[in-house]
């Protein structure tokens, strides 16, 4: 089924060329009329002023082209590293991607990373070389970084005619005819004619190669090789596509997007040789099955003036719009009021949306990227995996007016970003927003001012520490007031005990025969936690430690739940400081790739920054560094791991655990 539709991503490292190649497909596929260039900002996909601003793809968007017989939806993922949550997602829906390399830089970090995340995933890809018109491109290089750094094998479909600035066309191994754009102008179509007579047998010998590599894969194709019979153009197709299916070939086409050439034939390989809805099934994924009862991922959110657009991918069933679904996640019921096709430059409204389909609709209430929307009695999707946050930033709004209008696009952020976190702080009177990282948190603060028009005061971004109990305490407070009329009236023994790192805070409720009555219980519980959460060092979240409640007396008449909490709080905060306070602090698991030649300068820096190396790795002429260092050293690296690596070497991080922070970094913190 739905072997005329394609879910497709294009992936590539940052500059590779995704966008630009993005831009030709719309083109090409007649969608629009004036190509788009990202120098000049005015680049369809990426519909987000932001996006427009940065020259980088952040959000995934959806845009469904036709060519041919074929619809092809392009989801566009994002390259950036602190974006791979964002990178996650977009994968968990593409059945295929086409994998862009930079013909002279070859296979880049990023690529490699997303590489390994699309093996993972199980998706299907085909490779596009582009950058061919740029001096020093290199296909054969980049093959053979493909072969040695991605551990693919790597299937070269198409020669190149004429070198860099010459380049003009490919040989088309499979047809073996010549391709050639006569032009660079835009949208120029392409001429096909013979090969030229000095490369015909070059051409022969590899298409003879290209052959071998596959014909074990179709009947017909393996007699004809083996009676020495030429294989035909459509055979050889057959193969290519069974192999590509099958994970174990990469199929890799030519082109240099910007001169517009390589474009059409990549359209077609993509309708070739890259799996449909359901045709390859993956694990913890519904069987596609157009009769089953409906089930469908939700991707991704867009806030805009018109509400909440969600972009679905349906895996099983079929749902139309004004009908009721589940949100599994949340356990209520969502209505879809209406169902979109989106095109770059415009949306189609349709009546309904099947099995395979990626669709944006309108009318979700309460539905998150990353929940699953269901016939009451279907399953649900497994949830994609949401890190912690470890940044912090203050923000307060600058006038009344923005008070309101930051609220509300803080729940938009919230919806479209589960890794982002809001907290309100009543002692300080401010809004914090954690993050996963620094760019993730500059991103969020740009889409509140250009997409929901808030007007921000921010203060620095800093380490989200937390604090911990080292030792045993015990206190006794009495907490009490009297001021004419009833007084206030409260007493309790509170101790504090370290607990394992990662518990979180217990309570333990040890009062036997009513020394207190059972009503105040959950405020002492309530006083405790409350307390917790500004701790007592610098005012971080103290975690790990069990509260037990061991005595106290109350008073007929003035005890009430507000003493008992206040009691309690205040009763924390002594028995916190006599067990002596811990800062904690994110250590993060960090991954640098590095050409060999700057190795011992990335440990020297990295040894600066308080970082363990764990493990080390060679591929290659590459290494792959695995280190342990606090978040706090990390601020900035990206700018020193360039400039110390002429911008070759590459990292990405996440947390791997809170560790106990040195003295003198809990003595700086604490004096803040
Ligand atoms: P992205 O970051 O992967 O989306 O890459 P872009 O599409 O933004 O391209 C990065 C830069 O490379 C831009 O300045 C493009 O104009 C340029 N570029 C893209 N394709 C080609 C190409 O085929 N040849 C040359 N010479 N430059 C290209």
């Amino acid at each position: 089924m739905n072997a005329s539709r394609r879910n497709i991503g294009i992936i590539a490292h940052v500059d590779a060329g995704k966008t630009t190649v993005s831009e030709r497909i719309l083109y090409y596929t007649g969608k629009t009329h004036r190509i788009g260039e990202v120098h000049a900002g005015t680049a369809v996909m990426d519909s987000d002023p932001q996006e427009r601003r940065r020259g980088i793809t952040i959000n995934s968007a959806a845009t469904s082209v036709f060519w041919r017989d074929a619809q092809i939806n392009l989801i566009d993922t994002p390259g950036h590293i602190d974006f791979n949550i964002e990178v996650n997602r977009a994968l968990r829906v593409l059945d295929g991607a086409v994998v862009v390399f930079d013909a002279v830089a070859g296979v880049e970090p990023q690529t490699e990373t997303n590489w390994r995340l699309a093996d993972q995933y199980g998706v299907v890809r085909l490779g596009f070389i582009n950058k061919l018109d740029r001096v020093g491109a290199d296909v054969e290089r980049t093959l053979e970084m493909m072969r040695q750094r991605l551990g693919t094998l790597p299937l070269l479909l198409q020669l190149p005619l004429g070198e860099e600035a010459h380049f003009r066309g490919v040989i088309d191994l499979v047809n073996l005819q010549a391709i050639v754009w006569p032009s660079s102008a835009m949208g120029m179509p392409c001429e096909v004619g013979e090969i030229p007579s000095e490369l015909r047998s070059r051409a022969e010998a590899l298409r003879l190669v290209l052959v071998e590599a596959v014909a074990e894969h179709d009947e017909a194709a393996l007699q004809a090789y083996s009676n020495g019979v030429p294989v035909t153009p459509e055979q050889l197709r057959a193969c290519i596509r069974k192999a590509t299916l099958l994970g174990g070939v990469v199929p890799v086409l030519l082109g240099a997007a910007y001169c517009n050439r390589g474009i059409e034939p990549l359209l077609d390989a993509m309708v070739s040789y890259l799996p449909g809805p359901g045709e390859v099934r993956r694990e913890g994924e519904p069987e596609a099955d157009l009769a089953g009862p409906f089930v469908a991922l939700a991707f991704k959110v867009i806030n805009d003036v018109h509400g909440a657009l969600t972009l679905l991918r349906v895996y099983r069933g079929r749902v139309e719009a004004g009908e009721v679904v589940l949100n599994t996640t949340t356990g209520r019921r969502e209505r879809i009021t209406r169902i979109y096709e989106m095109h770059a430059d415009k949306r189609v409204e349709r009546r309904c949306a099947v099995a395979g389909d990626i669709v944006a609709v309108l009318g979700m209430k309460d539905t998150s990227t990353g929940h699953t929307l269901a016939d009451p009695q279907a399953l649900s999707l497994e949830r994609i995996v949401v890190g912690e946050p470890v940044i912090d930033i203050a923000i307060e709004p600058r006038t009344q007016a923005d008070q309101q209008a930051l609220s509300l696009g803080l729940q938009a952020l919230g919806r479209e970003d589960p890794s982002l976190r809001v907290r309100h702080d009543a002692e300080l009177g401010q809004v914090i927003l954690s993050a996963m990282g620094e760019l993730q948190i500059e991103v969020a603060l740009e889409n509140l001012r250009t997409r929901h028009g808030v007007q921000v005061a921010t203060g620095a971004p800093r380490v989200a520490y937390r604090e911990t109990i080292e030792h045993v305490a015990e206190v006794s407070h009495v907490y009490k007031k009297q001021t004419g009329g009833p007084g206030q009236f409260a007493a309790l023994t509170l101790r504090l005990s370290p607990a394992t790192r990662g518990a979180g805070v217990h309570f333990e409720n040890h009062i036997r025969g009513g020394a207190i009555p059972r009503e105040f219980i959950p405020s002492v519980e309530a006083g405790v936690r409350r307390a917790a959460q500004h701790g007592v060092l610098a005012g971080f979240a103290c975690v790990d430690f069990t509260a037990a409640l061991l005595d106290g007396s109350y008073h007929e008449r003035d005890s009430s739940t507000i003493a008992f909490e206040w009691a309690a709080a205040a009763a924390f905060r002594e028995a916190a400081a006599a067990a002596q306070v811990l800062l904690l602090e994110p250590v993060m698991a960090v991954e640098v790739i590095t050409p060999a030649a700057y190795l011992g300068d990335c440990i020297g820096d990295l040894a600066r920054r308080r970082g363990e190396i764990r493990a080390q790795h060679t591929r290659g002429s590459t290494v792959t560094l695995a280190a342990q260092v606090p978040l706090q050293e990390m601020f900035g690296y990206i700018g020193t791991l360039r400039a110390l690596s002429s911008g070759r070497a590459q990292y990405s991080m996440q947390l791997d655990h809170y560790g106990v922070a040195p003295r003198t970094v809990t003595e700086r913190i604490a004096a803040r």
